[in-house]
């Protein structure tokens, strides 16, 4: 692709509109016929107005560019981007709170409060034994931003870097079971990166959605992936937010995954604290919890999951009626790649709720979900599970990063 031409799936493209700071023409249009983008609907003429030539300090963002990618994909579920910290507290009247009352089932940012408890002795639910069998891996996730920088999509090249450079200092000080090896996307060799492709690892960009708020601008710099020497603890670096740590394992094990998930981040934030010599190194606050770019990670920035073996439930029930029965009880189901991806034999269980509550409750919810769905598919016989249903439609997922409709996660190479 030539330097005239930009690539919609890296490159930041503005409204030519929002561009010149305007409303943009067509919106209402698209707001008068309905649309299920939550910032859009979010988003008066009135407020844009009123609203336009505020910009944040640190990020130089702006209503404009925070509604960009809801503007330039109008089929999107989210439609909206933060750029720092301050953007949701300046642009929260007019958008943000809106925006997350809506996805985290009414939650006031105005009167609300986030604590977060990683204490893994509090995990006191198990996985019954007949849902353990089922259970193929286990993965929690959390999202975490560094307070002395701009969110990705407010930053430049230099941050992007400076932070890559920086979490290789900090790696370096990690050990025993966290301890591991940094790949850079710019360095690693061919051999590495297949590697970390069959290891479903890598994360490579390429989502309009994203792309449209500034996430991979100067891709391929400062991207990267730490992966421990047993597999099992992985972050990513500028995926999008500064940093994704990740604990996983074969078997349905979710304490001991949650354990060194939480011995991880504190290892890391530690790290951070010694290199950057200060107390609060992660961007937070006490009604928003963990500030992330995109709205739907806000508060723990977690999400746990298992990929647990229920073939029979699959063809009786559906993927709609088990998301649906799984969403009753603050989880949700996923296929068997990754959001968006086909179901056949597995589904991914996780929790999606994030904000205003604790990370210790969301694992719990979730392997309580577990259980409910093995003593289901126990109870099928061979004869009663119908016919097959298999595919997640794209529009009855409900986004989380707001990627694009129908690709698997797209930032994971399968
Ligand atoms: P997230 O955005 O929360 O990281 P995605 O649904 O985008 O999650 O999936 C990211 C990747 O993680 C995919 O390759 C998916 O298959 C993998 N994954 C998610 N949960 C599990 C799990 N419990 N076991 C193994 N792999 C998992
Ligand atoms: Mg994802």
């Amino acid at each position: 692709m030539s330097e005239q031409q930009p690539d919609p799936y890296f490159d930041l493209i503005v409204d030519e509109d929002l561009a010149k700071n305007e409303w943009p023409r067509g919106l209402d249009e698209v707001k008068a016929k309905g649309t299920q983008c939550i910032a859009i609907n979010a988003i008066t003429k009135e407020n844009f107005e009123a609203f336009k030539d505020i910009k944040t300090e640190k990020a130089g963002w702006t209503i404009a560019r925070a509604i960009n990618t809801g503007v330039i994909n109008p089929t999107s579920f989210l439609g909206c981007h933060a750029g720092d910290l301050e953007s949701y507290e300046v642009f929260g009247k007019p958008l943000f709170n809106e925006v997350i009352a809506k996805y985290h089932g009414g939650y006031d940012v105005t009167t609300g409060t986030h604590v977060t408890d990683m204490d893994s002795s509090k995990i006191t639910v198990v996985l019954n034994e007949e849902a353990k069998k089922k259970i193929i891996s286990t993965r929690i996730r959390v999202a975490r931003n560094i307070a002395t920088f701009p969110l990705n999509p407010g930053g430049t090249k230099e941050t992007r870097l400076e932070i890559a450079d920086l979490m290789e200092k900090v790696f370096a000080g990690l050990e025993g079971d966290l301890a591991g090896t940094f790949y850079r996307h710019t360095t690693m060799t061919p051999e590495q990166q297949q590697q970390l492709i069959d290891d479903h690892f890598l994360f490579r960009g390429k989502d309009k959605m994203q792309a449209a708020s500034g996430y991979h601008e100067h891709w391929p710099h400062g991207r990267g992936i730490f992966v421990a020497h047993n597999k099992e603890f992985l972050l990513w670096i500028n995926e999008g937010d500064h940093i994704r740590i990740i604990s996983m394992e074969k078997g349905g094990d979710v304490k001991r995954v949650f354990d060194r998930l939480s011995r991880g981040i504190a290892a890391i934030e530690e790290g951070l604290k010694k290199e950057l010599g200060v107390e609060e190194v992660f961007m937070r606050n006490s009604t928003h919890g963990c500030i992330t770019c995109c709205p739907t990670n806000l508060g723990t920035g977690m999400r746990g999951s298992v990929h647990i073996l229920v073939p029979k439930l699959i063809k009786s029930m559906g993927f709609k009626a088990i998301d649906d029965f799984a969403r009753e009880r603050g989880c949700q189901a996923r296929g068997s790649t990754g959001e968006h991806s086909e179901v056949i034999d597995r589904i991914d269980i996780s929790n999606w709720r994030r904000l205003g509550f604790k990370e210790c409750d969301l694992v719990q919810d979730m392997i309580k979900c577990a259980n409910e769905l093995s003593k289901m598919e126990d109870e099928i016989t061979e004869d009663k599970a119908g016919e097959a249903n298999p595919a997640p439609k794209s529009e009855d997922v409900k986004e989380e990063d707001d990627v694009e409709t129908k690709t698997a996660r797209s930032c994971i190479l399968i």
